[in-house]
C-alpha cells in the first residue's frame, strides 16, 4: 500500500511537472511572439508616420539602427527599397498576403517561410498615405532560439521540483500510512482517524467477534477431546495425511515409552517401525481400515487404524492401540484349563469304566461286587466334586456370578462353615475351632463361603488324626483378617508358590488318597481377587500351614 501511494504520488508529480514545463514553454513562446509583434508594430507605426511626413528618408540608416528588415513596396507591388537585398533583384510583391491586406485594410500581417531568406518570418505591413506599403519582417527563429535557451534552466528547475516531490511524497506517504499501521485490529471500533475506513473497521470488528466465538467453541471442543482421550486406557493417535502425529494421548506415550515431544509433530514411522505398524499405516493410506495384534515391549496390543476421509481424499489417520495382553493370557489359560479338565476327568472315568467292565465281564466275585461298586461310587463323587469346582471356577472366570454384594459377618459365616464341616472333621479326627468377634465386610456371600470352605476343608483334609484347625476372625485398623491355621502335613517350600494354580497338587499320589481336585486354592485365589483381599501362606512340612486372608477397606466396590 505504502509503495502504491508513493509511486502514485510520484507519478502525479512527474506528470504535473512535465505538463507545467510544456505549458510554461508554450506560454513563454507566445509571450515572446506577442512581444516581438508588438515591438514590430510600434516600430512600423513610428516609421510610417515619419514616412508620411517625408517619404524621401534614408531607410538604410533606419535599418542599421533597428536591425529589422524593412521593405518599401510600390502600389503595383514592385519593391522600391529592401534593407536585405537590392530592390531590383526582388520579384513583384503584389501577391504577398500582408501586402494585399495592407492595400485593402491599411494593415496586414503574415507569418511564413520567407522566399527571400528561406526562414520562418513574421511580416507586418502598413499602407502609407502615398499608397505605398511599408513592410517590417522579423525572423521568428530568434524566438525559438530564446526558448531553447531557457529549456536547460527549465529542466533544472523541473529536476529540482522532482527531487522535492520524491522527498515530499515519501513524507506524505508515511503520514498517510502511519495511522493505518497504528490501527489496533483487536479493537478496530475505537479507531476514528480516517472516516473512510469506518466501514472496513466495522467489518473487521464483526469478524473479530465471530473469530473469538469460534476460538472459544474450538477451545471447548479441544478440552472435551483432551478430557476424553487423556482418560482413555487405549493409546490414541491422530496423524495427518503425511503420517505426522498431530495429537496423542498419555496412554499412547506409555505404550511407546516416549515423551510427548518425541511423539507430536514426528512421523509415526520414526516412533514405531514395527512390521505390523507399517502394514496398518499402509492399509490406512490406501483408505482401508486395519486391525491386527502386535507385540510391543513384551505386551500385546490390538492396533486399529482408520483413514479419515473428506470427499474421498485422505485427510488423516486415527490409530487406536488396545492392550490385549490380559485378554490373550486369559484365552491361553482357558485353553490350558480345558485341556487340563479333560485330562483330570479322564482319570476317574477310566477307573470307573475299568471297574464296570470287570463287573460286566463277570470276572469279579459276587462278594467283591459291593467293594467295586463302592470304588465306582467314590470316583463318581470325586468327579462330581471336580465338576462342581470347575463350574465355580468357570463362573468366577467369566464373572457370571450374581455379584450382588451385601454386608457379611465373617465370624458368622465361618461358624456356618464350621457347622457343615463338623462331620468331615470328626471323620478325620481333626478338631475344628473358630475364635474371634463379629467382623463385617462388604462381599459376595457364596464366593466367600466357597473360599473359606476350601481353606478350612484343606486344613482338615491335609491333617493327621488328632490334629486341629483353628480359624481366627479379627479386625484391626479397618483391616478384617481371617487366619486358617492347621498343624497338618504342611506344604513344601518349592510348592508354596504353585499351590494356587489350577489342578496343582503337591504330591499327586499322596493327595489322591485325600481326594482333592487341585482346584480349591484356585477358587480361593479368585475369590480373594474379587474382594481385593490379600492371601499370605506360611507353611512348614510336618508342622502345619497358616493361610492369612486380609480384607482391606474399599471405598467403592
Ligand atoms: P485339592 O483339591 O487337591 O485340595 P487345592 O487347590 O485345594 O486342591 O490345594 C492344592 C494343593 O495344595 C493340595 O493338593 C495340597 O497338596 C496342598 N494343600 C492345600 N492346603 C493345604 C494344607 N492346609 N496343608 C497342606 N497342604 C495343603
Amino acid at each position: 500500500m505504502k509503495r502504491k501511494i508513493y509511486s502514485n504520488m510520484l507519478y502525479i508529480a512527474f506528470v504535473s511537472i512535465l505538463f507545467t514545463g510544456a505549458l510554461f514553454l508554450v506560454v513563454t513562446y507566445n509571450r515572446y511572439m506577442d512581444q516581438m509583434k508588438e515591438n514590430v508594430q510600434t516600430e512600423a507605426s513610428y516609421l510610417m508616420q515619419s514616412l508620411n511626413e517625408d517619404e524621401n528618408q534614408n531607410l538604410e540608416n533606419y535599418h542599421r539602427i533597428s536591425g529589422t528588415r524593412i521593405t518599401l513596396i510600390n502600389i503595383d507591388g514592385t519593391v522600391k527599397f529592401d534593407s536585405s537585398e537590392p530592390a531590383k533583384s526582388l520579384p513583384n510583391h503584389g501577391n504577398r498576403p500582408e501586402f494585399r491586406q495592407a492595400v485593402e485594410a491599411g494593415i496586414g500581417e503574415n507569418t511564413r517561410i520567407s522566399d527571400t531568406l528561406n526562414k520562418q518570418t513574421y511580416y507586418y505591413a502598413l499602407k502609407l498615405d502615398s499608397g505605398k506599403v511599408l513592410r517590417f519582417a522579423v525572423e521568428t527563429q530568434t524566438i525559438y532560439k530564446q526558448i531553447m535557451d531557457i529549456i536547460p534552466i527549465t529542466l533544472l528547475m523541473a529536476g529540482f521540483v522532482l527531487v522535492l516531490s520524491f522527498f515530499l511524497s515519501r513524507v506524505l506517504t508515511e503520514r498517510i500510512v502511519e495511522p493505518i499501521n497504528k490501527i489496533d485490529l483487536e479493537h478496530p471500533e475505537d479507531e476514528r482517524y480516517y472516516d473512510e475506513l469506518a466501514p472496513l473497521l466495522g467489518r473487521i470488528h464483526k469478524q473479530n467477534i465471530a473469530i473469538e466465538d469460534k476460538v472459544k467453541e474450538l477451545k471447548q471442543r479441544q478440552l472435551e477431546f483432551s478430557a476424553i482421550t487423556s482418560n482413555m486406557s487405549e493409546g490414541f493417535l491422530v496423524l495427518n495425511k503425511d503420517l505426522v502425529v498431530l495429537t496423542c494421548n498419555e496412554s499412547a506415550l506409555n505404550i511407546f515409552n516416549i515423551k510427548k515431544e518425541q511423539c507430536e509433530n514426528h512421523n509415526i514411522m520414526a516412533i514405531s517401525r514395527s512390521k505390523c505398524m507399517r502394514k496398518s499405516i499402509e492399509y490406512a493410506v490406501n483408505q482401508i481400515p486395519f486391525e491386527e495384534t502386535m507385540k510391543l515391549h513384551g505386551r500385546r496390543y490390538m492396533i486399529l487404524t482408520n483413514p479419515v476421509l473428506d470427499e474421498g481424499k485422505l485427510r488423516g489417520i486415527v490409530v487406536l492401540l488396545v492392550d490385549v495382553t490380559e485378554k490373550k493370557k486369559r484365552e491361553a489359560l482357558r485353553q490350558e484349563f480345558s485341556a487340563n479338565v479333560s485330562h483330570e476327568l479322564k482319570t476317574p472315568l477310566t477307573t470307573i469304566s475299568g471297574y464296570a467292565e470287570l463287573i460286566q465281564a463277570g470276572i469279579v466275585k459276587p462278594e467283591d461286587i459291593a467293594g467295586f461298586s463302592g470304588k465306582i461310587h467314590k470316583e463318581a463323587l470325586r468327579m462330581i466334586d471336580m465338576i462342581d469346582d470347575i463350574i465355580k471356577i468357570s463362573k468366577l472366570d467369566e464373572n457370571e456370578l450374581d455379584l450382588e454384594r451385601t454386608e457379611i459377618d465373617l465370624y458368622q459365616l465361618i461358624q456356618e462353615i464350621q457347622e457343615s464341616l463338623r462331620m468331615k472333621a470328626r471323620k478325620q479326627q481333626v478338631q475344628l475351632n473358630v475364635i474371634g468377634t463379629p467382623t463385617k465386610i462388604e462381599g459376595i456371600k457364596q464366593v466367600l463361603y466357597d473360599m473359606f470352605y476350601n481353606l478350612m476343608g484343606n486344613g482338615i483334609k491335609y491333617n493327621n488324626p488328632g490334629g486341629k484347625v483353628v480359624v481366627t476372625v479379627s479386625k484391626m485398623n479397618g483391616i478384617s483378617t481371617v487366619i486358617v491355621e492347621d498343624n497338618g502335613i504342611g506344604i513344601p517350600n518349592e510348592d508354596q508358590s504353585r499351590v494356587f494354580e489350577r489342578f496343582y497338587r503337591v504330591d499327586k499320589s499322596h493327595s489322591s488318597e485325600r481326594k482333592g481336585t487341585g482346584l480349591g486354592l484356585s477358587i480361593v485365589k479368585h475369590a480373594a481377587k474379587l474382594h481385593h483381599a490379600k492371601i499370605d501362606l506360611d507353611s512348614t512340612v510336618g508342622k502345619g500351614t497358616k493361610f492369612t486372608v486380609s480384607f482391606y477397606p474399599v471405598k467403592s466396590e
